[in-house]
Formats: structure tokens, sequence, C-alpha cells
């Protein structure tokens, strides 16, 4: 199961969640940890709770890239 984090930076209107294996991870002091989820959509889920425009990185979360 992937540890995902999301980014507490904006980048093009939206927080990205990572897996955190992706190649196009933010810088180490730019990540929020969200921790182990099946898939992306559950955390999507839970950096939502955070950031109400969080949104899936086009790279390593694709069915969660909503934007
Ligand atoms: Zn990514």
């Amino acid at each position: 199961m992937p540890n995902y984090c999301v980014n507490t930076q904006e980048t093009d209107g939206a927080h990205e969640v990572h897996d955190l294996t992706c190649s196009y991870l933010p810088a180490p002091e730019h990540r929020k940890t969200l921790g182990w989820f099946a898939d992306c959509h559950g955390a999507v889920k839970e950096a939502k709770k955070t950031y109400s425009n969080a949104d899936g990185c086009w790279h390593c979360c694709r069915p969660c890239h909503t934007r």
C-alpha cells in the first residue's frame, strides 16, 4: 500500500497529493504526510480535510487528477 503526502504549497491552484515514490515530489519541507492508503482516492479525501482544493498528482495519482 502506498504512502501519500500532500504539497503544503499550492501549485496550479491545487494542493497536489503524491505517492512518496513519485518523481515529482515537492521539497521535503513542503510535504505533509497523509499516511498509507489503498489508493489515491482515500489519500485525496484525507488531504481535503486540510486543503479543500487537494487534487491528485498527474504523474502518480492520475485516477485522482481532476484539474
Ligand atoms: Zn506525484
